[in-house]
């Protein structure tokens, strides 16, 4: 359900103030390598759908980043047409919707060279601990996580690091059954607490 009017011009902000590190990941290397593979581009094309990014400002964001290494026609020619199809205006113009945690951490692992899956399933734990204190975590709370991780409950993990940063989610985490479903239930979330 989309939280209100999202332009592209928002989006560096708010993927570092509210995105889920899945969809950070996919961020920054689409804006290191102005481009992302098929497989990153759906996981992270249907998300920005689904925060209420219009297909008018998905085609805006995409396009700036891919037009630094293309023309603006072969931009046109090659990916508009699958950015379009995402909010179903091609093709057998199926309404997509946005991936949930169990599609990404269980389908489509990322081979090198992709950004898409769940950091807390797919990254090396060495990384991920680099990514996790990257979000500001202490030593602490990165071993916290990485316990979850290594139980095999990369969910649970991620909701731990959205309390570690924004406070503890309803009920707090009493066991492992509390966690997000949805890479944005957790935009949604965070959202909504630094926007009231
Ligand atoms: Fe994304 Fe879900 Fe993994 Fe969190 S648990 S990083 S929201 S796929």
């Amino acid at each position: 359900k989309p939280v209100g009017e999202i332009t592209a011009d928002m989006i560096d902000l708010l993927s570092k103030t509210s995105f889920p590190l899945c969809m950070q990941q996919l961020h920054s290397a689409f804006r290191s390598n102005h481009h992302l593979r098929h497989g990153g581009r759906m996981q992270y094309g249907l998300f920005l759908k689904g925060i209420g990014l219009s297909l008018e400002e998905a085609i805006r964001f995409w396009k700036s980043e891919f037009t630094k290494i293309m023309d603006g026609d072969k931009f046109d020619k090659q990916y508009s047409y699958s950015i379009r199809h995402y909010y179903g205006k091609e093709g057998r113009k199926a309404d997509y919707t946005p991936y949930s945690c169990i599609k990404i951490i269980t389908t489509n692992t990322p081979g090198v060279g992709d950004f898409h899956g769940c950091p807390f399933k797919h990254s090396d734990p060495d990384v991920l601990r680099q990514k996790l204190a990257g979000q500001g975590l202490k030593q602490e709370g990165v071993d916290q996580v990485m316990q979850f991780v290594k139980g095999g409950h990369y969910q649970v993990a991620c909701a731990r690091v959205f309390e570690l940063i924004h406070g503890s989610l309803s009920g707090g985490l009493i066991d492992v059954e509390v966690s997000f479903q949805h890479p944005n239930q957790y935009f949604e979330e965070s959202y909504k607490r630094l926007h009231k």
